[in-house]
């Protein structure tokens, strides 16, 4: 038998949202559960015990990195990307797709074209997002892959779907995703259907070179649903994966914020209530509120991580940057009812002289703060699906979060 399962504890009441536990090899997920990422192998300024301590569960690494450095094989050899780092909880690897279609496939067809940045993106871009005018693409695809070239050192290197599970076996995670393409947006209908079957064709090459290997017993394969911002697509996106024997779900896509919230239930319409479904790349509160209440399990995101080591950290009355000058004074914590290791022991006035000072207990300090005030947002929205109200919660939550957000 399989060592993975989906267990749901509770549906709340006219929502999708749901609480339950995802069972792995290395522990147990309590669902919702926000996905810390540790994009090369460690979340960005912090041991292990420091993740553990803000009460994170399961840690997100990204295969394009670790494939180009240090190589699979020597994560293998290092006893997987678990042991490697010294992280004794479930893990999680994405399939490369993101960021090697970043590189500039997905944005193929509209070569050439300034895309600016787009919101509530997945994972971390590397160029294609960004990609302005004249600057050559990193990345072509045919039907059985995408050839790339390394952002580290312009080398050449090919991947298929067979290629990411192969990577993904050799890191070793409990949960690792299907190689799909992650279209832009702002492509056309024409070339985001051409895209999704081609996801299709190799989501189903990737359960068929899944099964055959020996740690299909005990490593979770999800699909990822991709289909753009087009209901049609989303929908039969959803409906093939959904008849496959995948383990779970992601839903993928660089989405436009007010796309998201359609796309995620469009999606979870349709797929199977008894897997669990992870959002590829949400993490600001707004947008888990919507993807919880929408029936997602799992979310990752580098964005409290990223913007906590520019000085930005999150308080219930909105996010604060820790370089505004009223901060160098300010004797309190960074939040008086924060249980984290820095609101107990630091204050505003010296968190904000770390940042001044280039100090690089500055983003552990803000890092610690700010994973653990996602995590317990929603860890608390798992309580009050359990025993409580989550819609007043989150109107709760957000009424003062927005209010102030918006006056920053
Ligand atoms: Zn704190």
């Amino acid at each position: 038998m399989k060592d993975f399962s989906f267990t749901i504890h509770k549906e709340y009441p006219d929502t999708l949202a749901r609480a339950g536990v995802i069972h792995t090899a290395h522990g147990d997920i309590q669902t919702p559960a926000f996905v810390t990422v540790g994009t090369k192998g460690t979340v960005k300024s912090l041991t292990p015990e420091q993740v553990r301590s803000t009460g994170a569960q399961v840690v997100l690494a990204n295969t394009y990195h670790l494939y180009l450095e240090p190589g699979e094989r020597r994560v293998k050899e290092m006893g997987g990307l678990g042991n490697m780092m010294s992280w004794q909880g479930p893990t999680m690897t994405d399939s490369g797709g993101f960021q090697v279609f970043s590189l500039g496939a997905a944005y193929g067809a509209t070569s050439g074209k300034r895309l600016g940045k787009i919101s509530g993106i997945g994972h971390e871009p590397l160029l294609g997002a960004y990609r302005e005018e004249g600057v050559p693409k990193l990345a072509t695809i045919d039907p059985d892959g995408v050839m790339f070239r390394s952002h580290i050192d312009g080398s050449a290197h090919y991947f298929t779907p067979e290629k990411s599970i192969d990577i993904q076996h050799a890191l070793g995670a409990d949960i690792i995703f299907a190689f799909d393409e992650c279209t832009s947006p702002h492509e056309s209908l024409h070339y985001q259907k051409e895209a999704l079957d081609r996801t299709h064709r190799w989501a189903k090459r990737c359960l068929t070179h899944h099964a055959q290997h020996d740690n299909a017993t005990w490593q979770a394969l999800f699909a990822v649903v991709q289909g753009g911002r087009d209901k049609g697509l989303r929908e039969e996106s959803a409906r093939f994966l959904a008849n496959l024997p995948f383990d779970g779900f992601g839903i993928g896509g660089s989405f436009e914020k007010q796309d998201m919230s359609d796309a995620v239930l469009w999606c979870n319409a349709i797929l199977p209530k008894e897997k669990p479904r992870h959002l590829l790349g949400i993490g600001e509160p707004e947008d888990l509120f919507m993807a919880v209440e929408n029936g997602c399990d799992l979310f990752d995101c580098v964005m409290p991580t990223r913007i906590a080591r520019t000085g930005t950290v999150y308080t219930h009355a909105g996010k604060i940057h820790l370089h505004n000058a009223q901060y160098r004074d300010d004797h309190n914590p960074i939040e008086k009812t924060c249980q984290c290791y820095t609101c107990q022991h630091y204050s505003l006035a010296y968190v904000s002289h770390l940042f001044r000072a280039k100090e690089m207990l500055a983003a552990t300090l803000a890092s610690i703060h700010n994973i653990t005030f996602i995590v317990s947002m929603v860890d608390r929205m798992r309580a009050e699906i359990l025993s409580g109200d989550f819609m007043a919660y989150k109107k709760a939550f957000l009424a003062d979060y927005t209010t102030h957000t918006k006056k920053d």
